[in-house]
């Protein structure tokens, strides 16, 4: 049910809240430091920074069952804030970051379509995005992210590429994960990785990691993303079947959105593959930025077992070689299974997974690339289809006994 109560004060006087502005090319976070001073009009005008293409006369933004709900007035705004500061509680008294408040601009007019349309056809940059005016700045503070407001707190984890930061974002008032690669290169070079990032501003799927910002400071660049509270799969130990189901489900999806904008992932493996407690599943570290995957490849060391064998081999390859690495990325615990099973029959029976698992598993990862399924292919296999009930739950109850487990073992000193 919507609670929209007028009258009580919440923490909105004194809190600054993050808007998300959703636009055909992206996303723009800003962060409003006084919500309590922010009216219609203002808003508007910052919309319509933002998109200067458009007629936008009115914004909506969507209620707890996913409803949209159209804001024309400053009555309709504190509605908006009202029901988004009791979410913001609700989520604060469940552990969670706040999600920010997304607000989708809309116009009166059959022009406003049409410019959604084409400026997804002509992909206006993320730059165009950012730009913002005095009267923009005056209102909100631009959520863009730079090397000074980052707080950075524990290392998260450290690979081929660079480390892994937890950090705090001090004008956003969020958490991130600020992935820092050291790179000797051109200042042309950057100019370019930075450019072939910018299709990241455009990704937008829930199974696909956000990105915020990239910048480099000397010869470092430093990516900041979404940070997941659950971390990456690698780290955890037996799957059961029915969270591991869950869990492709959510990869298949967020690579069918990547394939669908004509992205390979190139680096599927455990690692790149993060969760929450919300019970979310998302990819990251896929190849966007062809120069950044060289430049880091040059200080690489070792062989990737995830990559498909016509990789390994040098030749050609498409969306099956990232369908190859789902296949044995969840085949790991299948493997570290059979292994128990072969030395100790009796105590765990190799009927712990089932037909449908095992002949998804061995469909990806067919020798011939041509022979595993193509995208919709995945979607239709059976062990997908029983699994895609959207039941997040079943992954954040896991994810959320798996960090318990971790806490107490910590504090008996046995990590
Ligand atoms: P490689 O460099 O070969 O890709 P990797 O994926 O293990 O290996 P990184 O991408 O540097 O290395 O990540 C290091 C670790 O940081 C990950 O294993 C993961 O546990 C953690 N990590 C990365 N991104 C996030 C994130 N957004 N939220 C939380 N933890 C993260
Ligand atoms: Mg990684």
């Amino acid at each position: 049910m919507l609670i929209l109560d007028l009258t009580k004060r919440c923490t909105m006087d004194t809190e600054a809240i993050v808007i998300r502005i959703k636009t055909p090319s992206g996303d723009m976070d800003s962060s409003v430091d006084c919500p309590s001073l922010l009216n219609f009009n203002d808003l508007l005008l910052a919309i319509r920074d933002v998109m200067p293409e458009a007629t936008v006369t009115a914004f909506e933004y969507e209620d707890e069952v996913g409803d949209r709900i159209t804001v024309r007035s400053d009555e309709e705004l504190n509605a908006m804030l009202s029901y988004y500061c009791n979410t913001m509680n609700e989520q604060r008294m469940n552990g969670l970051l706040p999600d920010p408040l997304q607000i989708f601009p809309r116009g009166t007019d059959r022009r406003m379509s049409e410019i959604f349309t084409s400026v997804q056809l002509c992909c206006v940059t993320s730059s165009s995005l950012k730009k913002s005016s005095a009267e923009l700045k005056r209102i909100l503070t631009n959520g863009q992210i730079n090397a000074q407001d980052i707080h950075y707190q524990e290392q998260l984890g450290h690979g081929n590429g660079g480390t892994v930061y937890k950090a705090y974002h001090l004008l956003g008032k969020r958490v991130l994960a600020v992935k820092v690669i050291p790179l000797d290169i051109t200042v042309e070079l950057q100019k370019q990785i930075m450019s072939e990032l910018e299709i990241l501003y455009k990704c937008d799927s829930p199974y696909i990691i956000t990105f915020f910002s990239a910048f480099f400071v000397e010869n470092r660049i430093s990516i900041c993303t979404e940070f997941m509270d659950g971390g990456s799969l690698d780290v955890y130990k037996r799957i059961p079947e029915h969270v591991l189901g869950r869990i492709a489900v959510a990869v298949v999806k967020g690579l069918t959105y990547l394939w669908s904008l004509k992205i390979l992932h190139r680096d599927v493996k455990p690692s790149n593959m993060l969760v929450n407690t919300r019970g979310q599943v998302k990819l990251c570290d896929f190849g966007v930025s062809t120069q950044l995957v060289n430049s880091i490849a040059k200080t690489y060391v070792g062989t990737n077992a995830y990559m498909a064998p016509e990789r390994i081999s040098g030749e050609q390859y498409g969306i099956h070689a990232d369908v190859w690495s789902v296949g044995i990325s969840f085949m790991e615990p299948l493997q570290l299974l059979q292994c128990i099973v072969d030395e100790d029959p009796p105590v765990l029976p190799v009927s712990q997974f089932t037909e449908k698992f095992v002949h998804f598993i061995t469909q990806c990862m067919r020798r011939q690339p041509k022979e595993r399924p193509a995208p919709n292919n995945l979607m239709d296999h059976s062990f997908i289809i029983q699994y895609n009930d959207g039941n997040a739950e079943v992954v954040s109850m896991w994810v959320c006994r798996c960090l318990e487990e971790r806490r107490a073992q910590q504090a008996q000193g046995h990590v």
